[in-house]
């Protein structure tokens, strides 16, 4: 046997590990660290929370951004000097890009690629092979920080993502990721329902499906067709094939291109029960001329179109967007026109991102670069029309009853609330009776009366079965 691999067999054998994760970006990194996590699990290891004790810290990085990448090593550099002896490992898109670039950083032990993702078990087993770690934190800011990043986190055993596809080849001019996640990979329908079913035996009952760009799963094995062509077939076999598994009782769809709204993917949608009417259908610009500098391949007319159709098969869906303020050569019209592009486009709800520039990209050598002050301006601008729209939508919810798949309690203004969120993602709490907590992770029937606190509506059980 090699002695290498032999010291390292006989380490593991010895060693139950204590290790800490750390997720930057989009859903699929938050899916695939739930994996990591399982396979270290698995292997007999215990995972912490970030601001605990650890062995061994996984920051699964993201480079969609200058300010990402700078975010990734903040983050490198912080679990470093939390604790000197430890394994600080960079993972995914950012440990990918730095490591072809050879950038070197004495605060990370290990790169793992997104490919190596599946044996990252190993690879740490093997750094760690040989080293004692010694924890030597207390609380901190950082560690009130990633507290806060786990809270982010779909809650355990209620709603999971579940990636199926991965990689992009729409090239948007702003964006790193084509480069740098490689081309499309669609996971087969099978794979994907086992991986469900597995979910639901765990007892979680909302699933999320995920990808880099969702609107083109099953690309890859229909022939290599263009996401267009193909109406998004493959997307709706495997929504019906998770639909029929036991135990899932709502399936949310993560973010897709406007371009694949066509009345007849739409129809097909509508006749999956369980799947819930909320829709995050990323726009990123309300002005025709910087969406076509965007590379991306749609006109504000033909969004609201597509609107339009979802509105017409699903009763009040959650319709929930992108946009990037501050793109080059954006003018002060532009962004007007995308300030009233999105009230005429009754957002439920907003992510508004400051255009951030990306080493190699298109948009970072184009000339008229926004000033940072002005992209501010026009951020805050826009987060106050997001901040109405969403109350708007919320509104409607009031005096109506819903379904909400509760999940935790938690305590509002000195009272304990149940709260959860209905189908289209409105979360909705429910002051707590003795015996409540046995509702965690079940779905009731709530009559909503109003507003409870911010981003929460008020419900009560009284008039409900
Ligand atoms: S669709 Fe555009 S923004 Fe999204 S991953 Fe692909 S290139 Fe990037």
């Amino acid at each position: 046997m090699h002695e290498g691999w032999k010291m390292f067999t006989e380490w593991k054998g010895r060693m139950k590990l204590r290790v800490a994760f750390l997720t930057l970006g989009c859903k699929v990194n938050f899916y695939e660290t739930e994996k990591m996590k399982r396979q270290f699990e698995e292997a007999g290891h215990t995972v912490v929370a970030f601001g605990e004790s650890a062995d061994a810290y996984i920051i699964n990085t993201c480079t969609v951004t200058n300010i990402a990448d700078r975010k990734s090593r903040k983050m490198l550099h912080r679990a470093r000097r939390q604790n000197p002896e430890a394994v600080v490992v960079a993972a995914g898109c950012y440990a990918d890009s730095a490591k072809k670039k050879g950038e070197a950083d004495e605060s990370i032990d290990l790169f793992v690629s997104n490919e190596e993702k599946n044996a990252i078990v190993e690879k740490v087993a093997a750094a760690l092979s040989g080293r004692g770690a010694v924890w030597q934190g207390g609380l901190s800011d950082f560690e009130r920080e990633c507290r806060m990043t786990e809270e982010a986190m779909p809650q355990k055993h209620t709603r999971a993502y579940l990636k199926v596809q991965d990689g992009c080849n729409q090239y948007c001019s702003y964006c790193i990721i084509p480069y740098v996640r490689g081309p499309l990979k669609s996971r087969g329908i099978e794979d994907a329902a086992v991986e469900a079913a597995g979910m639901a035996q765990q007892g979680i009952h909302e699933i999320v499906l995920t990808g880099i760009h969702l609107s083109s799963y099953g690309v890859d094995f229909s022939g290599g067709k263009h996401f267009v062509e193909l109406g998004g077939r493959p997307l709706l076999s495997l929504l019906k094939e998770i639909s029929g598994i036991r135990g899932i009782e709502r399936i949310r769809l993560g973010s897709l291109e406007p371009r694949i709204i066509t009345e007849e993917f739409v129809k097909e949608l509508a006749g999956i029960p369980k799947l819930c009417p909320q829709f995050h259908l990323s726009l990123q610009s309300g002005c025709d001329g910087t969406l076509r500098r965007m590379n991306r391949h749609y006109t504000t007319g033909d969004y609201l179109k597509r609107l339009g159709i979802l509105r017409g098969y699903f009763e009040n869906p959650a319709i929930t967007t992108d946009v990037i303020v501050g793109f080059p050569q954006e003018t002060a019209e532009d962004f007007e026109a995308t300030c009233a592009f999105v009230k005429k486009a009754a957002f439920a709800r907003i992510h508004v991102f400051k255009y951030s520039r990306r080493h190699g990209t298109m948009a970072d050598a184009m000339e008229g670069q926004v000033a940072e002050e002005e992209k501010a301006r026009r951020s805050d601008v826009l987060l106050g029309t997001a901040a109405k729209l969403e109350e708007e939508y919320k509104r409607i919810f009031a005096g109506k009853r819903e379904k909400v798949l509760f999940e935790e309690i938690v305590r509002i203004q000195g009272k304990e609330y149940l709260t959860g969120y209905n189908e289209r993602y409105v979360r909705i709490g429910v002051p707590v009776k003795e015996g409540d907590i046995r509702r965690c992770n079940t779905i009731g029937s709530v009559q909503v009366s109003g507003c409870l606190a911010e981003g929460l509506m008020l419900g009560d059980f009284s008039s409900c079965p």
